[in-house]
């Protein structure tokens, strides 16, 4: 054999190997899909048994995937739960505590190590993280909160370094979010590379704007109130009686939609106006007193939460149509969750905050064509958004740093139970009293079926819950001696969490503020400063 034959055969041999090793490659690591709603509770989710709403896009990744039932945020609103997820750490080492901080983008994140692993990283939809992305190779997000209709944005439209640029849309916000991730999936993708896309929605987040579509579904129905819409907080520490989050006496004139959004078109605004009949509406509200009242704030909330989980259901379904269509299906890891749970009316509330099961609670739905048995549940593992970022990073294969203080949900989406994985779960809440809701700063720790919480702002206000006996919370045990053993297990658990996670003893103060912020502010496009100009 000549040299030039062997070199020829050697060519034959190595290119399509090399091609093969490249393809096998990309088959082994899934694209990642998450799916992430604002606000969005299991109660407002027919597969998990909700009694008030039909979901059958997401029932369908259910069905297709598996369904975490004891899914538990760190600290649960909305822009903690987001550095949590982006980082893996708990508040106090992300140092984004509350609402209103800047995130440090300068730390370590998932979405930078999935980019350095090879992976394209997109963000698409709410963000309020209230700094630019790091770590995404196109970030379209909205500009903070974000409005449910004619949402400003800003988009970074690839040129580095970034900066974010302000793009105003008309139209309604959910759909919005939906195109702009088909778009950027059937489009601007690049197809080399396995992706990981943030879609991110501001639905069903307060003061729950439906869609022109969604305005008058429910209108004809009566939804179903929780167990626990009278509650009159006997039983439990002075917290829950003096939050501002109450069905009864909280919700604004904006909630009820006795006002209308005063950012509307003429269009959007008739359509608007025809549906809610404020007129009407005050009418009705000014005949009614005490529990009928309530029952009646109840239905025109709870209607307009339901009707934006519509339009985001709805939009699911589009998706999933997609990845069908396009062939990304079968290698595509979808994931479903929400950045905490939501009172529905349990307690008599609105909106999140507390340890307590409805909120503390996020949805947590994923499918995996080939790993992940179709229509599996887990009700038993504790799983958590701590988890996410070392999730994402195992699906990609790549490394998970030490630091990262959650645990990769990999084997339990095998079906796998590791012996090691955690029996109780750590939660603490900072924003604390005087700031929204005025619901008490507090920490607690919970196995899943005992629950013991410390309002520390109260000073020596303690709760202890048996969620087998009392699955509503309505009565502390923690002075009952019939759980004295139990209450001093979990205080010795709380003592040792503490220390694992290393939270400081003293509540870090205020805004950690990034060392150099690069605040999310975007500027005028190109085209519209000259005409400015
Ligand atoms: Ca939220």
């Amino acid at each position: 054999m000549t040299k030039t034959t062997q070199t020829l055969i050697l060519s034959a041999l190595t290119i399509p190997t090399f091609a093969l090793t490249a393809v096998a490659a990309s088959a082994e690591r899934p694209n990642i899909l998450f799916i992430f709603a604002d606000d969005h509770c299991t109660q407002a989710i027919s597969a998990y048994g909700s009694n008030r709403i039909q979901t059958p896009g997401l029932d369908r990744i259910a069905k297709e995937g598996k369904m975490f039932w004891k899914c538990y945020v760190t600290n649960g609103i909305c822009g903690p739960s987001r550095a949590t997820i982006q980082t893996g750490k708990y508040s106090h080492k992300n140092g984004f505590l509350s609402n209103g901080n800047q995130f440090d983008g300068s730390q370590q994140t998932f979405p930078k190590l999935l980019q350095a692993g090879g992976y394209q990283t997109a963000v698409i939809g709410k963000w309020h993280l209230g700094t630019t992305p790091q770590g995404f190779d196109y970030f379209d997000v909205l500009k903070g909160q974000g409005p449910y209709y004619n949402p400003p944005m800003l988009t970074d439209v690839g040129a580095a370094p970034s900066e974010a640029i302000n793009v105003s849309h008309t139209g309604y916000t959910t759909h919005i979010i939906t195109n702009k991730a088909l778009t950027w999936l059937k489009e601007e993708r690049d197809e080399e590379k396995p992706f990981m896309l943030m879609y991110q929605h501001k639905a069903p987040h307060r003061n729950w704007q439906p869609g022109p579509k969604y305005l008058t579904m429910y209108d004809d129905v009566e939804i179903p109130q929780p167990e626990t819409l009278f509650d009159d907080y006997e039983g439990r520490t002075q917290g829950a009686a003096k939050q501002t989050m109450s069905i009864e006496f909280s919700l604004s004139a904006t909630d009820l939609k006795l006002k209308a959004p005063n950012n509307l078109t003429p269009e959007q605004r008739a359509t608007w106006d025809a549906a809610y009949d404020p007129k009407n509406a005050e009418f009705e509200k000014a005949n009614l007193k005490g529990k009928e009242l309530i029952k009646w704030k109840y239905q025109r909330y709870v209607k307009d939460y339901l009707r934006c989980v519509k339009a985001v259901d709805d939009d699911i379904v589009k998706v999933l149509d997609y990845l069908d269509e396009a062939g990304l299906a079968e290698n595509t890891v979808v994931i479903y969750s929400s950045d905490q749970g939501w009172y529905l009316g349990e307690h008599g509330w609105f909106d999140k905050r507390w340890m307590y099961e409805e909120s503390l609670v996020t949805p947590l739905i994923v499918r995996w064509p080939g790993v992940i048995e179709p229509g599996s549940h887990d009700r038993d593992h504790i799983t958590s958004n701590l988890d996410f970022a070392q999730t994402f990073l195992d699906l990609a294969g790549a490394e998970q740093p030490a630091d990262m203080q959650g645990a990769s949900l990999v084997p339990l989406f095998r079906g796998e139970s590791p012996k090691d994985w955690r029996t109780t779960f750590y939660y603490h809440y900072y924003e604390g009293l005087g700031r929204a809701h005025n619901v008490p700063a507090h920490y607690g720790v919970t196995d899943g079926k005992h629950k013991l919480i410390h309002m520390y702002q109260y000073g020596a206000d303690w709760e202890l819950f048996d969620l087998e006996r009392d699955p509503n919370e309505l009565k502390s045990e923690y002075d009952n001696p019939e759980y004295s053993a139990k209450r001093k297990q979990l205080e010795a658990e709380i003592t040792r969490l503490r220390a694992l996670y290393e939270v400081p003893d003293k509540d870090p103060v205020g805004t950690k503020k990034p060392k150099s912020p690069k605040k999310l502010k975007g500027k005028k496009p190109a085209e519209e400063k000259k005409e400015a100009a």
